[in-house]
């Protein structure tokens, strides 16, 4: 019997201290959460659905209720999921009132032949499975969209820099923190899962590399698992989750995730952050962001937490 293992993230970036404490407290929580399922014999699928769920609902993070918003004020959330052990998996994107993206990506991976599907016609299909609706926007990110909408107007964007070209050109009219889980059940089946907001003022329509398998997320059993958090277009561009699950057919978790992320820091420079399970249960965390909160739950060595720096 393998000794199950969860690993979950609350995303990369920047953690003032004002959250540091309430963001430790929900990422405890939520492994907790998912460590139950796996000590009572369920899979890890199970697990890192729960994780994540966990954390959607859970306001203090860029995922479900709380995402952040899009250039024009309004959620387009993304997630996905995917199976060490059938090596299947989906993505869902553009999601505004699915309250769960995390189930509606389990819903595309085991009931439909696809491995990315998006908009409303993705959100009807949950519909149809009975998943429930929210409304993902809340007031304290609307209050969020309006101060990073006058550092725009102020010419101060954190990420984009093409897009303000891009915006300042064509006008508003073109215009319209992630968290993750990784776990070993006492199988050893391998699973991964995230949901996420996106990246704040991206336009609208842009999709992330969390629904995208290889690039926010990766598991399978013959290797490991890794889930990505940080700016999705240096994800999707490197492949990161790929190459950090690869890293592990000769590497640590710890090794594979390091490495991975100099790599990144080497080719696309800063904003990433990755975390990784080997089929021992051993976990790694790496990224190149000033913060990264995460917590791991094992029998072995009990809840182990930190906001990483
Ligand atoms: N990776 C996510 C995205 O680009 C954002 C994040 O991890 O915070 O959509």
């Amino acid at each position: 019997m393998v000794n199950s293992t969860i690993i979950v993230h609350g995303g990369a970036g920047d953690w003032p201290k004002s959250k540091q404490a309430v963001g430790l407290s929900g990422v405890r929580q939520a492994a907790t959460q998912g460590f139950r399922l796996l000590r009572q014999g369920q899979s890890s699928i199970q697990a890192v659905e729960a994780a994540v769920m966990e954390m959607e609902d859970n306001p203090v993070f860029n995922a479900g209720s709380g995402s952040t918003l899009n250039l024009a004020g309004y959620v387009e959330a993304d997630a996905g999921i995917m199976d060490g052990k059938t090596r299947r998996g989906a993505g869902v994107a553009l999601l505004r009132r699915t309250k769960n993206p995390i189930s509606l990506a389990r819903l595309v991976m085991e009931k439909t032949d696809h491995a990315l599907l998006a908009g409303k016609s993705a959100e009807r299909l949950g519909e149809a499975f009975g998943l429930p609706k929210a409304n993902l926007k809340l007031p304290e990110r609307a209050y969020q969209w309006k101060q990073a909408k006058r550092r725009l107007a102020k010419g101060v964007l954190d990420n984009f820099s093409r897009n303000l070209k891009l915006i300042r050109s064509k006008g508003q009219t073109i215009v319209g923190d992630t968290v993750g889980a990784l776990a070993i059940d006492q199988n050893g089946n391998l699973a991964a899962a995230d949901s996420t907001g996106g990246v704040s003022l991206k336009l609208p329509g842009r999709i992330g590399d969390s629904p995208i398998l290889g690039a926010g997320l990766y598991a399978d059993n013959r290797i490991g698992a890794a889930t990505a958090t940080g700016i999705g277009e240096i994800a999707m561009r490197l492949v990161v989750s790929k190459l950090a699950c690869d890293a592990m057919q000769s590497l640590t978790a710890q090794q594979a995730a390091s490495q991975t992320i100099n790599m990144v820091t080497k080719l696309a420079g800063r904003g990433l952050g990755i975390v990784t399970l080997d089929r021992k249960g051993r976990y790694g965390v790496a990224h190149n962001t000033p913060h990264l909160c995460w917590a791991s739950l094992t029998k072995n060595r009990g809840l182990v937490s930190q906001i990483h720096l």
